[in-house]
């Protein structure tokens, strides 16, 4: 059986790793030339302490105060668009205490077995990921932000996470080569990271190597459709047959879904990161600082920083007046790192793919027996990568999934 699969980013090559293992033919269309895409300048957490989706109480109030700042870490572009009033308002119904409660325990489910199969993945193609299980802090340099950050804490108990309340004392003891000023933080053992970009390389040289065939520089233009099934992806040099197809097209999800006439909510969030090479005294763990919602990896003797969400519509423009901030924000959490804001020309850029509800899109849509979808994993995308394609996996062959999915139904 040969499998088509619509897009080579994380979440694409996660499923074409799972497939091939299976014994399918895979073939992998992106437009990219597979060194830049979302999953390439991401922070690279693999994180089940982000178990309470991004639509959650206090944060649309949050958001509104956000806008009214050029320097804030979330930004709404007005502008009249039909997708981002639907969208908005699906994430304003959703950021409630219930629909947290229903969608928490699914996030949580879905980010421990990932966690699990990324670790299976990378021992198997030998540690090329460079994936440290040094866990993660979130660190706050409030009493507001600590006082939230407990609560946190507590909810992560109920799960069974282990989630220490570190007082600033216990943070610096941590971090031997950098001095820290927080008023305190959390830390999560559980969580991992790795390295992006050795990340995609590997999986992408694995890949080849199993004899996948991966068509980079080819633009999906549409779907050739026969009796309720599609019979091949059509693209700007030739038509792909195929039986089964896999759409993961990160934040171009819908514009590809509307050429099977399926339509799914997604904005893009489009974030910042810089990376400080060959930094003498380095950070130890990787740090979410809580306040300014910028994230920092460590990655080796290197160090990334990055954060935002701006809800712009598809662009890569850098605005460094929002890159600015992240390097503040470094700098006050860890005062002697001294990181300099970078050249705009070493800023890079992704568009996260942002459903409404904090939940990815994983299933089948009911129109197309043959289509799975695998999308929308916002900022999550490395922490669910596996999982979803270990999930579209069991899909496809018609196998109970080892966690329900019917809270990732394409259709909700
Ligand atoms: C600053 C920042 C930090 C982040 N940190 C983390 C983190 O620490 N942990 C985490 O889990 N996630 C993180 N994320 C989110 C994560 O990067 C994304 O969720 C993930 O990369 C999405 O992967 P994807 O495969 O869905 O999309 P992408 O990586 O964007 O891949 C989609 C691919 O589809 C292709 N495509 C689309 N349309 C077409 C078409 N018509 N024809 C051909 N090809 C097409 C594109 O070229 C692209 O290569 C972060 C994101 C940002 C911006």
């Amino acid at each position: 059986m040969k499998i088509c699969i619509a897009g080579g980013g994380v979440i694409g090559l996660s499923c074409a790793y799972y497939l091939k293992k299976a014994g399918f033919e895979v073939i992998v269309v992106d437009r990219g030339n597979g060194t830049n895409n979302c999953s390439f300048g991401n922070a690279g957490y693999i994180s089940p302490s982000h178990f309470i989706p991004l639509a959650s109480p206090g944060i649309v109030a949050q958001g509104l105060k956000w806008m009214l700042s050029s320097t804030s870490p979330f930004y709404i572009k007005p502008r009249l668009s039909l997708d981002l009033m639907r969208w908005g308002w699906k994430f304003y119904r959703n950021a409630t205490e219930k629909t947290v409660k229903h969608n928490a325990p699914h996030l949580n489910n879905i980010l421990q077995l990932s966690r699990s199969l990324m670790i299976d993945m990378d021992n198997n193609l030998g540690g090329g990921f460079e994936l440290k299980q040094d866990g993660c802090f979130m660190l706050c340099r409030t009493e507001e932000g600590f006082i939230h950050e407990k609560e946190l804490a507590r909810d992560a108990a109920s799960f069974g996470l282990d989630a220490p309340v570190l007082s600033s004392s216990e943070i610096q003891a941590m971090e031997p080569e950098v001095k820290v000023n927080v008023k305190g933080g959390v830390f999560f053992p559980i969580d991992c990271h790795v390295h992006p970009v050795r990340m995609m390389e590997r999986l992408y040289s694995y890949l080849q190597q199993q004899g996948t065939d991966i068509q980079f520089q080819t633009e999906i233009k549409g779907f050739e459709k026969k009796d309720g099934r599609i019979t091949a992806l059509i693209t700007d040099k030739e038509k792909i047959k195929a039986d089964e197809f896999v759409v993961a097209a990160g934040a171009w999800l819908p514009d590809v879904l509307s050429m099977l006439g399926v339509s799914v909510l997604l904005q893009s969030g489009k974030g910042y990161s810089t990376t400080y090479v060959n930094v003498v005294r380095n950070i130890h763990h990787p740090a979410i600082l809580v306040e300014d919602r910028a994230a920092m990896t460590p990655l080796g003797r290197d160090l990334r920083i990055g954060g935002t969400m701006e809800l712009s519509g598809i662009n890569h423009d850098i605005k460094m007046h929002r890159v600015k901030p992240i390097v503040r924000a470094a700098n006050t959490f860890y005062p002697d790192l001294h990181l300099e804001v970078p050249a705009p020309e070493m800023v890079w850029t992704g568009l996260r793919p942002v459903s409404p509800d904090g939940l990815p899109y994983i299933g089948r849509p009911s129109q197309w027996s043959n289509v799975s979808v695998a999308g929308g994993h916002a900022m999550l995308g490395v922490s669910l990568a596996a999982a979803t394609g270990h999930l579209i996996r069991q899909i496809i062959m018609n196998e109970k999934t080892d966690i329900p999915i019917e809270a990732f139904r394409v259709e909700r």
